[in-house]
C-alpha cells in the first residue's frame, strides 16, 4: 500500500465509513438492531457521511458502525484505519509512542487503540495443528538483560527465573498456540492438557526438548527430542527452530514495549505475536483485510 493509495482510499470519513459498509455489507446490509435485510440508505444532513439507513421492519435507523467498537469513537474514522495499516505493516509490533506520533493522537489513546486492533487480531483456537510441530516454554517480560548490570542479580536465564512463563506449539511453515502458564503449571499433565486441545495428535509428530514435563508425551503422540544440554541444537530434521525464533520475536517484541509490558496484557501481547507470526508470509493487504474483519466483530 502506498500513502497514495491510503489517502485515496481512506482519506476522509466518508471514504472510510464507505470502506467499513463495503466490509461488514459485503454479502447484505442489514439491520443491526432487529436483523432485517429490508433496510436502505437514505440522505441525513446531520449524518456526517451525508446518509443513514434505515430499517423498513423496526424503523430504527442507523450507520455502519452501530455494534462494533468505532461507534461513538472519538476518534476520527481515518486515524483508526492508518493505525490498523500501521499496525499490519509492521514486522515486529508498532509501540504506542510510535503510533502517537504518526497520526498525532496522544500516547494514552494510541496505547488503547492497538490494544482494542490487538483484541481483533486473536488467534482463531479453533483448527488443529498437525505435521510435524514443535513444543517449547520460554519466559518472558522483565528488563533486558544487558540493562541489569546495576550491581544487582542480572536477570536469570531459561528455567527458574522470576518472569512469566509462556508454553507454545508451532507447526513447521504453519500456524502457533501460545499460552501464559502458572509457573506450578509446567508440569506434564498440564502440558499433555495443553497439547490436546490444539494438537490433532493423530495426524501429527512432536519434537521438544529433552525437558521432564516432555518425557511421557510419547504416550498421547510420536515423540522426539533434541538434547540441548548435550549442545545438539539440531539432528537432521528434529529440532526445535521455528518455536525457538517465534520466541527471539516475542521477546525482542516484549522489550522493546517493556514500559508497558505487564503481566495484565501479557495474554494480549502473546496472542497479538500470535498472529503475526501466523501472517508472517501474509502480505499487509491481507493482514489489514483480517484485522478490519475481526474490529468489526469486536463489540465495542
Ligand atoms: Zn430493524
Amino acid at each position: 500500500m502506498t500513502l497514495t493509495t491510503i489517502l485515496e482510499k481512506y482519506g476522509t470519513h466518508e471514504k472510510c465509513i464507505e470502506f467499513l459498509e463495503s466490509v461488514r455489507y459485503a454479502k447484505f446490509a442489514f439491520c443491526p438492531y432487529c436483523g432485517s435485510l429490508k433496510v436502505a440508505k437514505k440522505k441525513d444532513k446531520k449524518a456526517r457521511s451525508g446518509y443513514r439507513w434505515n430499517c423498513h421492519d423496526c424503523n430504527h435507523s442507523f450507520s455502519v458502525t452501530v455494534g462494533t467498537l468505532f461507534h461513538n469513537t472519538k476518534i476520527e474514522m481515518y486515524k483508526w484505519i492508518m493505525a490498523i495499516i500501521l499496525e499490519a505493516g509492521a514486522k515486529k509490533s508498532l509501540s504506542s509512542c510510535q503510533l502517537a506520533r504518526d497520526i498525532g493522537v496522544t500516547q494514552k489513546t494510541a496505547f488503547r487503540m492497538l490494544r482494542k486492533i490487538r483484541e481483533a487480531t486473536k488467534t482463531d483456537q479453533g483448527a488443529f495443528l498437525k505435521g510435524i510441530v514443535e513444543m517449547d516454554e520460554a519466559y518472558i517480560g522483565g528488563k533486558p538483560r544487558k540493562q541489569n548490570n546495576g550491581g544487582g542479580e542480572p536477570n536469570k536465564r531459561g528455567r527458574g527465573t522470576k518472569k512469566l512463563p509462556v508454553v507454545g506449539i508451532a507447526e513447521r511453515n504453519g500456524q502457533i498456540r501460545v499460552v501464559p502458564f502458572n509457573k506450578k503449571d509446567l508440569t506434564a499433565k498440564k502440558f499433555a492438557e495443553f497439547l490436546q486441545s490444539c494438537v490433532d495428535t493423530e495426524n501429527a509428530v512432536l519434537m521438544t526438548d529433552e525437558f521432564p514435563a516432555y518425557k511421557s508425551m510419547f504416550k498421547l503422540m510420536p515423540h522426539m527430542t533434541v538434547n540441548h544440554s548435550a549442545g545438539q541444537y539440531a539432528n537432521g530434521y528434529v529440532h526445535t527452530n521455528t518455536i525457538e525464533s517465534f520466541w527471539a520475536l516475542l521477546k525482542r517484541g516484549c522489550y522493546g514495549q517493556h514500559h508497558h509490558f505487564s503481566e495484565k496484557y501479557a495474554g494480549d501481547y502473546i496472542s497479538h505475536f500470535a498472529f503475526k507470526w501466523g501472517n508472517r508470509k501474509e502480505s499487509t493487504e491481507r493482514i489489514f483485510d483480517n484485522i478490519i474483519g475481526g474490529m468489526l466483530d469486536v463489540a465495542p
